[in-house]
């Protein structure tokens, strides 16, 4: 029986007393929610506004997704640009895709700013492909960035590929060829299944730590505006025309505005006194997926990177209705004191926890999944070690919603609620980018329609905002 075992978690070597709430308090706005995309609201906040903020957690500070995530900088969606533009338009996809990707350019300036020392790495990440329905994808995808100002994926195909005839010819310019010898030792593999090779700007980071510390500069920096709270589970959201009240333990925190940054759904009401139901749509709209991660440790004989493999077979799928790719990060990791190895970390499976199941951050690792990444690895990844020890085995919970995009903005129901939430699988660039917008809207800011509009759940066809 293994236990979750995180190395994120492990490297807070946390000393901060947990400080529950203990009497009735106010602030302009309250942040629910300890994860990274509090604690980034939380600074955006301070920073673009001179509102009062308390941040509630209900257990420690970045224990969530955010420190049991895989830790790759990412700026993709988990569902492909060709079909956001059939769902939004190609102004509002565009725009989304690249709202994402200036996330970079904040997560820069909040390190400066906050003179974090947490190790980010930056490097070009790969994405290995086997099919020529998942190249054509990509081509097409590419098609819109380089028509609309986006900066194009590499795809790189082999010169040999029996398939390369078939793709259409619109697509000639947007890609280049290489020997498939070529092509693997890019994606640091063996398999000759993978004929394509995708590449873009990615990253490594220890997102826990990274809250950790910032959550450290807001106390520092701010302590007369701000104050938070761990160890402190929000029961009922209550929100009473422009105000709302929050039940906390045996408290109330009274706020003008209430930002949720609960990854998905926890245990807790939302009761709008203005009348319309926003609770039942609320909790309907965000499902769970449970993600599932192995590392080890090895010698730092290699650069760190982070490549995506996506395979011929589904013969890896921990889940029928899960995402049939496998990744891997490979980053500068202190062992045993010392700064001279690699973890490498290899995820991929994911279950779907059922509706109304509760998702529990102390159940064990799933032998399975430990079995699938290690065969997977052992297929795919040229670089495994015949005996793999893994010293760490771990899980965390991703919050989907419908449409695979985050929610970033008010309850169109009522706008006392604000929400940065929906994982979806990436959610480190998202999360930061939804903090810096939240803030827009707190300020009275007229912000722009977009992708990320929360809308009213319960018309289905109505546009987004
Ligand atoms: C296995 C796995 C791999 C992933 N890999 C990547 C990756 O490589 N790259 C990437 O970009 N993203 C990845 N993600 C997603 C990413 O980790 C998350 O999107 C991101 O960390 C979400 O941060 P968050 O703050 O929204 O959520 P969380 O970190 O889950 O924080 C939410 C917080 O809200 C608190 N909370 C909930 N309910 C209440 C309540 N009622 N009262 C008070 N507090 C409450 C929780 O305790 C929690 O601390 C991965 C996620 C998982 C699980």
């Amino acid at each position: 029986m293994l236990p979750n075992h995180s190395p994120w978690i492990k490297q807070l070597k946390r000393t901060r007393p947990v400080v529950p709430l203990d009497k009735n308090v106010s602030s302009d706005v309250v942040i629910v929610g300890g994860g990274i995309a509090g604690v980034t609201t939380a600074f955006f906040t301070l920073r673009n506004t001179n509102k009062t903020v308390i941040l509630i957690e209900a257990n420690k500070i970045a224990h969530g997704a955010t420190g049991h995530n895989a830790g790759q900088i990412a700026s993709y969606f988990e569902r492909p640009l060709s079909d956001l533009v059939e769902k939004f338009g190609v102004k509002l996809a565009i725009d989304g895709q690249r709202s994402i990707e200036s996330a970079w350019i904040l997560l820069d300036q909040i390190v400066a700013e906050a003179k974090l020392q947490t190790p980010l790495y930056r490097f070009t990440g790969y994405a290995g492909l086997s099919k020529f329905d998942q190249v054509v994808l990509h081509l097409k995808n590419n098609r819109y960035r380089t028509d609309h100002g986006l900066i194009p994926e590499s795809i790189i195909l082999a010169d040999h590929w029996d398939r390369l005839a078939d793709i259409p010819k619109e697509f000639k310019d947007l890609y280049s060829l290489a020997t498939q010898k070529d092509l693997l030792q890019l994606l640091e593999t063996n398999n000759v299944d993978y004929i394509a090779c995708l590449s873009y700007q990615k990253g490594c980071m220890n997102s826990a730590l990274f809250s950790e510390e910032l959550i450290g500069y807001l106390i520092a920096t701010y302590n007369d505006r701000f104050t938070f709270y761990e160890g402190s589970p929000v029961t009922t959201v209550r929100l009473k025309g422009s105000k709302a009240s929050l039940e906390v333990l045996t408290y109330v925190v009274e706020t003008e505005q209430v930002v949720l940054c609960t990854n998905g759904f926890e245990n807790f009401s939302i009761l709008n006194e203005l009348g319309v139901d926003i609770d039942t749509e609320f909790h309907h709209s965000v499902s769970g997926r449970i993600g599932y991660m192995s590392g080890y440790i090895e010698p730092l004989n290699n650069p760190p990177t982070a490549i995506s493999y996506f395979p011929k077979t589904d013969q890896y799928s921990a889940d029928p209705t899960g995402e049939n790719y496998f990744y891997l990060t490979r980053r500068p990791h202190e062992h045993e004191g010392k700064n001279s190895y690699n973890l490498v970390c290899a995820g991929g499976p994911e279950k779907v926890l059922p509706n109304g199941a509760v998702y529990l951050s102390e159940d064990t690792y799933s032998e399975d999944a430990r079995f699938l990444i290690d065969e997977f690895m052992r297929s795919n990844y040229d670089k495994h070690p015949k005996e793999t020890e893994y010293s760490f085995c771990w899980h965390g919970l991703m919050g989907y919603t419908p449409n695979g995009i985050r929610l970033i903005g008010p309850e169109p129901c009522n706008p006392t609620l604000l929400y940065n939430l929906g994982c979806n699988g990436v959610g480190i660039l998202p999360s930061i980018f939804g903090g810096m917008h939240i803030s827009r809207f707190l300020n009275n800011e007229k912000v722009e329609q977009s992708i990320f509009d929360p809308h009213d759940q319960r018309s289905e066809n109505q546009p987004p905002r």
